[in-house]
């Protein structure tokens, strides 16, 4: 998809495709940031390729998706070239390569003009995959971070004894205990979310009931963004906060959580950057039916609290509140047009604090009376939710709500 010059706005993309009299099309152009362009880990590779038709308008409708292989089933090799392997700051175990294609032979697929609907098919399916992407380096961060801190000592922890030249292990300190908890409260909720999600686009396939697939449709729809941005956002942010563990050995190679820190910045960026999400999610899908399918995904994530957080609790008051933030938007955006791009990143994440908290209040209402280090290992990711994460919604939703009063008066 990309190109030198389009990147979020692939409206711009120049590549061309060129009809034969064969049938087949020739494209070309240059793609750039293309990941596994080229290697030589698997015999043949085949890129799908967005061009322009001679006759396509501008914009993004003028866009068709093409096949281009690397070599055809005749074992020839098709006019496509790795111009450059990019230097990059982490995930050096993905070549990011920059291809030219030089009247490169192909088919089409799917209709002209239809490219980027086809397109968004597959980047769907991969913005989900950068979700766990990113839930996955978090992890990582965190075993290595948490087994670091049952090893380290230094100095000792308030509320410990005084016996000269001994020292606490690093998870006992309350600033390092904060670090690790909040992390995994982070990897869990996203852990939950996916395999809710997952659940969700088997019912969009398999599911008889035509209010279950749309129900399903609608969290896909909205939930996707959310979990792109927030937990690549966090697998970076948090993963440097588990470097934070190490202290200095963090930051040097040996122990690997520098790799994970680089690795993850990218995740913020590639399948359409966290801005783009936030756009998606407000711009694109909540404004148009006046927050409707907002209030309805609202009304999901309510009905699955457990029963004794149904009514009169935080997990409820702040699904009332989104619902009137979501509210004052819908009402305030016609009035400018910036407001609602402005808001897009805060919103995104007061929707992702409320998700998060029904994640967690589903796990805690599954601990059992003999579930393993249930103090430890859940009780205590709960609690930081609570005392660390949450908080943010208040933040969130009170930008959001001066943003909207500062167009009103
Ligand atoms: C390692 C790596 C691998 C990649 N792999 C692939 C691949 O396999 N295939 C592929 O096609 N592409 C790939 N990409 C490209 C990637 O998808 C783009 O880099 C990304 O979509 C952003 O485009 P851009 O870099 O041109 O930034 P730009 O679009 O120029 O954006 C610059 C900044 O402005 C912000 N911005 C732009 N428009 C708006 C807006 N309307 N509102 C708010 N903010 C905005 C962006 O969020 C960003 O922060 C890869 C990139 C990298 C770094």
């Amino acid at each position: 998809m990309t190109e030198p010059h389009a990147g979020s706005d692939l409206g711009l993309a120049r590549t061309k495709a060129v009809p034969m009299p064969d049938g087949r099309y020739a494209v070309s152009g240059t793609k750039i940031f293309i990941s596994g362009g080229d290697h030589d880990l698997t015999d043949n590779i085949v890129h799908l390729v967005l061009a322009r038709l001679p006759d396509a308008p501008p914009g993004p409708k003028g866009l068709s998706l093409f096949l281009v292989p690397k070599f055809y089933p005749d074992g020839t090799r098709s006019r496509v070239h790795c111009d450059r392997i990019e230097e990059k700051m982490g995930l050096h175990g993905s070549p990011t390569c920059v291809m030219r294609f030089d009247e490169a032979l192909c088919a089409i697929v799917g209709e002209p003009g239809k490219g980027l609907g086809a397109m968004f098919v597959m980047m769907n399916a991969a913005r989900l995959h950068v979700a766990l992407q990113g839930i996955g380096l978090l992890d990582a961060a965190w075993q290595k971070a948490d087994a670091y801190a049952q090893e380290r000592r230094q100095m000792r922890a308030p509320g410990k004894g005084k016996s000269a030249g001994e020292a606490d292990l690093i998870g006992e300190h309350p600033a390092m205990r904060r670090i690790l908890d909040t992390q995994r409260a982070w990897v869990d909720a996203g852990r939950v979310l996916a395999y809710r999600t997952a659940l969700e686009l088997d019912l969009i396939k398999h599911s008889p009931d035509a209010d279950k697939q749309a129900a399903a449709q609608r969290w896909c729809a909205l939930v996707t963004p959310v979990m792109k941005s927030v937990f690549t956002h966090q697998a970076f942010h948090g993963g440097s906060d588990c470097l934070q563990v190490f202290g200095g050995h963090g930051y040097v190679r040996e122990w690997g959580i520098e790799q994970i820190v680089r690795d993850a910045r990218v995740a913020m960026i590639y399948e359409g950057t966290n801005e783009i999400q936030a756009i998606d999610l407000l711009v694109r899908k909540i404004l148009p039916d006046g927050g409707a399918g907002m209030y309805a995904l609202l009304d999901t994530v309510q009905a699955d609290l457990p029963d004794k957080h149904k009514a009169s609790t935080q997990a409820h008051a702040r699904i009332q509140t989104l619902r009137a933030v979501t509210a004052q938007v819908v009402k305030t955006a016609p009035q400018d047009a910036a407001l609602a791009f402005r808001v897009a990143d805060d919103y995104l994440r007061a929707v992702a604090l409320v998700l998060m908290d029904w994640a967690w209040l589903r796990i805690e209402a599954g601990i059992e009376a003999d579930t393993p280090n249930a103090d430890t290992r859940w009780r205590a990711p709960a609690k930081a939710l609570r005392d660390w994460v949450l908080p943010e919604f208040q933040m969130r939703t009170f930008i959001i709500v001066s943003q909207c009063a500062a167009v009103a008066t």
